[in-house]
């Protein structure tokens, strides 16, 4: 079609020079060198503009040949006798040139101008495709669909790599596999051969012989994607081609990152669900338990005045009580739920009534307090209960895990703007693997002996009360053996009335 087209023109064109030819013939004797020159020159920028530069040059060379021929004397020869024709004949041709010359480039940059035109168009269309899809799969499909028709693939898939891994079907071993996990660029040739790139980029010489090409997609330095096109027979890429090929991989980035993202939010959002549906849970449950267990204990301590084994029934119903009581108060905690009486407390009040309530438990085991001097001064920011029962629960620890009759070390000492108590011991300490999974709600490490009484709940509550007043509770392995269990809380520097100054 184009090339009868382009037979037509130059037809056209032929008939076009006799006719002007024909015309300047008729007046051939009232003409100047001047007029046909002009008219000719016409003939030429005309031909040039419609058919190109090829045609532009045909047509300078026969009217140069024409006008030496028919307009020059002697006629009807190659002949010049005057060297003045030669200067005139000479101008002609180089004007001819050069103009020829000059709309052959103005033509070539309006083409560009244009397929820049039409490249914005489409990256216009693309960018709007990838942002006005509701769904993040959509967009990845749609902006396949453009890539494919733009570059007149056969197919185009973008596969969504995560952890190196390439989501979605793709068989073992496929070439989309190894680009996602080296995230270097592949290429598969006509012949069945495959050629491995070194870079993210495949050379245009690779690109021009491949049936299947497959490209890294990467978002701020990370692997982010696969982009693979495929083809009947090789395609062949322009500079046009190559640098909207370029433009596209990032268009394909985008449009990967938003489904990841996109499945992250749904992932963290059935996590929050879950988290919800078991606090709802263990709340009930915990709430369930404790009225049969108020029975039992009742019951069991009744029936401990006649039979010693009644005791042992109440001591089981309390360890369970405080199990559940524990569990409320972890679901509470983490609902934020729970209440708090925060209130500015005297240190010496808690350090004693924490003393008292250990005194019983620890069995003759010496318990060291150190207060740093003013310490015993020292007024906090804390909820005194709860604070108390953190102090207690890192004591009983203590006593629970370190070498029977070595001293437990309860020391209290102002940090800053924090007050600090350290509970140490002489047990084995916390292997450091372990140090913040314990606490954690229900991490026991591996080795923990079982019959402590303990279900892995203390710490993790310990942490989470400190926490919720602006506290907080740390380990530390203790130099020469053992634990450092710490909790800081907000100090508070009283300022004395004016009388008093
Ligand atoms: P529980 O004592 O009921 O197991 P905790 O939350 O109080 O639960 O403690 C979690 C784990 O931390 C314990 O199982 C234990 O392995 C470790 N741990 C706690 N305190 C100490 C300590 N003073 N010395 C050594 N290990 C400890």
């Amino acid at each position: 079609m184009t090339t009868t087209r382009a037979v037509w023109r130059w037809v056209a064109w032929a008939l076009i020079l006799t006719a002007v030819t024909l015309l300047l013939l008729g007046f051939r004797a009232r003409l100047d060198k001047a007029h046909v020159a002009l008219l000719y020159l016409l003939v030429v920028l005309a031909g040039s503009v419609s058919g190109g530069r090829q045609l532009g040059l045909v047509i300078a060379g026969v009217a140069f040949l024409l006008f030496d021929w028919l307009f020059l004397l002697p006629y009807y020869t190659l002949v010049i006798t005057d060297p003045l024709d030669w200067l005139v004949l000479i101008a002609f041709l180089v004007v001819s040139l050069v103009a020829t010359q000059i709309v052959h480039r103005l033509q070539g940059e309006a083409s560009t101008a244009r397929t820049r035109a039409a490249e914005v168009d489409r990256f216009a269309t693309l960018g709007a495709e990838t942002l006005n899809v509701a769904r993040a799969e959509e967009a990845l499909a749609a902006i396949s669909h453009v890539i494919a028709s733009t570059l007149q693939a056969r197919a185009c898939r973008i596969h969504v790599v995560e952890e190196a891994q390439v989501r979605g079907e793709v068989p073992a071993g496929s070439l989309a596999v190894w680009v996602g996990q080296h995230g270097r660029a592949a290429i598969r040739r006509a012949d069945g051969t495959t050629h491995l790139a070194d870079s993210a980029e495949v050379p245009a010489v690779d690109l021009n012989t491949a049936t299947a090409i497959y490209l890294p997609l990467q978002v701020r330095g990370r692997m982010a994607g696969v982009l693979a096109l495929e083809y009947d027979h090789p395609f062949d890429f322009g500079p046009g081609e190559r640098r909207f090929l370029t433009a596209l991989e990032y268009y394909a980035a985008l449009a990967v990152e938003r489904v990841r993202l996109a499945a992250e939010a749904d992932h963290a959002e059935a996590l929050r669900e879950a988290g919800r549906l078991k606090d709802a849970l263990l709340a009930s449950v915990s709430h369930d338990l404790r009225t049969p267990l108020t029975t039992i204990k009742a019951l069991a301590h009744d029936m401990a005045r006649e039979d010693e084994r009644a005791r042992a029934i109440e001591e089981e119903a309390d360890r369970l009580n405080r199990l559940v009581a524990n569990l409320l108060d972890l679901s509470r905690l983490q609902g934020g739920a729970l209440s708090l009486s925060i209130a500015l407390n005297p240190v010496d009040e808690l350090v004693g009534a924490a003393l008292q309530r250990v005194s019983g438990a620890l069995g003759g085991r010496p318990l060291e307090v150190h207060l740093e001097e003013g310490a015993a001064l020292l007024v906090g920011r804390f909820d005194f209960a709860h604070t108390l029962r953190i102090l207690v629960n890192l004591i009983e620890n203590a006593h629970k895990y370190a070498q029977p009759g070595t001293p437990v070390d309860f020391s209290i000492a102002r940090l800053g703007d924090r007050i600090q108590f350290s509970v140490s011991d002489r047990g084995p300490g916390v292997p450091a693997a372990e140090r913040q999974r314990i606490f954690e709600p229900f991490y026991r490490p591996a080795g923990s002996l079982p019959d402590v009484g303990g279900v892995g709940l203390g710490l993790s509550i310990a942490r989470k009360l400190a926490e919720a007043q602006q506290g907080s509770v740390e380990y530390q392995p203790r130099p020469g053996g053992g634990s450092i269990f710490m909790l800081s809380l907000p100090a508070v520097d009283l300022i004395p009335p004016p009388d008093f100054l």
